[in-house]
C-alpha cells in the first residue's frame, strides 16, 4: 500500500469509481450510443487531404472560430448567445460546475439520469442529490421543485432526452423546474439529433439556461467535441476555466469538415431513426420484454421474466454488447440498454435475443 496516497488522496476522489469502458473486442458494440457507419469513400479521401496539409507543430486555434462558425450555423443557434467548445460535452459539464462550485453547494438531476452528474459533483466537492423519476420515467415535478425548494441547487442538469430512459420529459415540467431553480438549469441535448424538441428557442425567456450539444452521437464520437450555449454572461466565465487549446487541431480540422457534409450525417440519423422504429417494435413484440418509448439512438428495455444479468451474459457470448443497467438504480431492475445499429446489427442482435428469451 502507497502511504503517501493514502495520506494524500482527497476522500471524495478515493471513493469515487474510474468510469468503467468494457473492452470492444470483436463484438457487435451495441452498448455506447455510437453511430455504426463508416464515411463514404470520397468523402474519406477529401479528409485525408485536409489531414495531410494540416500543421501539427502549432497550437490549434485556441477559440477554434472556423469551427465555432460551421456549428452555429449547422445547429442555428442565434448569434445572441455565445458559445464554448468542450473536449466532449463531458468536459463542459465539468466546467459548468467548475464556476460555481464551492463546499455544501448542491447539484441536483433526476434519477436514474447520465452518471456524469455525479461523479462531476464529486470531483468538484459537491453535494449531488437526486430526485427519483416517476411512472414511465418522467419527472416528479412536484418532488422536483420540493427538492429545488429545499436543496436551491447551484445546477441542475436535465438531460433531454434523458440517458439511460430515452425519453423526452414534459416540456410544461421542464419549464417550471427553470422557473423555480435559483441557479443554473443545464439541458443536456446530447441527443438532439434524434429527438424533435429542443429548449434552444425558449433561451430567451431565461437567465439561468444553458443548452448542452455534442457531435458524438451523430457520429464523430471519437472527435471528443460539444458545445455549450446561452447568455454570454455565463458563457465568458465558463470560458475562463476552461484550458488553453482544449480542441485539438486534428479536431478542429475534421468536424469543420464534417460539418460541412452534414447531409451525409442528417442521412445516418434518418436511417437510424428508421431502424429505430422496426428494433422497438420488435423488443416489445418479445413475450416477456416491455421496451420503453425513446427519442434517442438506443432502446431501453426490462426483462419480465429474465434476469438482465444472464441475458446480457448471453447477449455478450453470442458476440453482442449493450449496456446492462440492472444494479445501477432501483427503476432499472432487470433492464437492458441497446443502441440501435445498421440493419444487420440490429438483425444479429434481435436473433440472439429471440433464442435467449425462448431457451
Ligand atoms: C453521451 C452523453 C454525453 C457525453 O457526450 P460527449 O460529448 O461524448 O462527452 C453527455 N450527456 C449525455 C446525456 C450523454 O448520453
Amino acid at each position: 500500500m502507497n502511504k503517501k496516497v493514502q495520506q494524500w488522496l482527497r476522500p471524495e476522489i478515493r471513493r469515487l469509481c474510474a468510469y468503467h469502458v468494457p473492452d470492444a473486442g470483436d463484438y457487435i458494440k451495441l452498448d455506447a450510443m455510437e453511430n455504426p457507419f463508416c464515411w463514404p469513400e470520397e468523402l474519406q479521401q477529401q479528409w485525408l487531404t485536409l489531414l495531410k496539409d494540416s500543421s501539427v507543430n502549432r497550437y490549434p486555434d485556441p477559440q477554434a472560430r472556423q469551427l465555432t462558425d460551421v456549428l452555429r450555423r449547422e445547429m442555428a443557434i442565434p448569434a445572441a448567445y455565445d458559445i464554448v467548445l468542450g473536449n466532449g460535452s463531458d468536459e463542459l459539464i465539468q466546467l459548468i460546475v467548475a464556476i460555481v462550485a464551492a463546499p455544501g453547494r448542491v447539484v441536483l438531476a433526476p434519477s436514474p439520469t447520465f452518471v456524469m452528474y455525479k461523479m462531476v459533483a464529486a470531483l468538484m466537492g459537491m453535494d449531488y442529490q437526486s430526485v427519483a423519476l416517476s411512472t414511465n420515467y418522467q419527472l416528479d415535478e412536484a418532488a422536483m421543485l420540493d427538492a429545488i425548494a429545499k436543496y436551491q441547487p447551484a445546477v441542475v442538469f436535465l438531460a433531454y432526452p434523458n440517458n439511460p430512459t430515452g425519453n423526452l420529459f414534459s416540456e410544461t415540467s421542464v419549464h417550471k423546474i427553470i422557473a423555480a431553480s435559483p441557479g443554473i438549469v443545464v439541458l443536456d441535448e446530447a441527443y438532439h439529433a434524434f429527438a424533435a424538441k429542443s429548449f434552444l428557442p425558449h433561451l430567451d425567456q431565461y437567465d439561468n439556461l444553458l443548452i448542452l450539444r455534442t457531435v458524438s452521437k451523430m457520429g464523430l464520437a471519437g472527435l471528443r467535441l460539444g458545445l455549450l450555449t446561452g447568455d454570454p454572461a455565463w458563457l465568458r466565465e465558463v470560458d475562463k476555466v476552461r484550458l488553453p487549446y482544449n480542441i485539438n487541431t486534428l479536431t478542429q480540422i475534421t468536424a469543420t469538415f464534417a460539418l460541412q457534409h452534414s447531409e451525409v450525417f442528417k442521412a445516418q440519423t434518418e436511417e437510424l431513426c428508421r431502424h429505430r422504429t422496426q428494433l422497438f417494435a420488435a423488443l416489445d413484440a418479445m413475450s416477456g420484454v416491455q421496451a420503453y418509448p425513446t427519442e434517442a439512438n438506443f432502446i431501453l428495455f426490462r426483462l419480465r421474466n429474465h434476469h438482465a444479468d444472464d441475458v446480457y451474459a448471453q447477449l455478450k457470448a453470442a458476440g453482442i454488447l449493450v449496456k446492462n443497467l440492472h444494479g445501477s438504480s432501483v427503476d432499472l431492475q432487470d433492464c437492458l440498454r441497446v443502441t440501435v445499429g445498421t440493419a444487420s446489427q440490429n438483425a444479429s442482435f434481435l436473433d440472439a435475443m429471440a433464442s435467449i428469451i425462448h431457451d
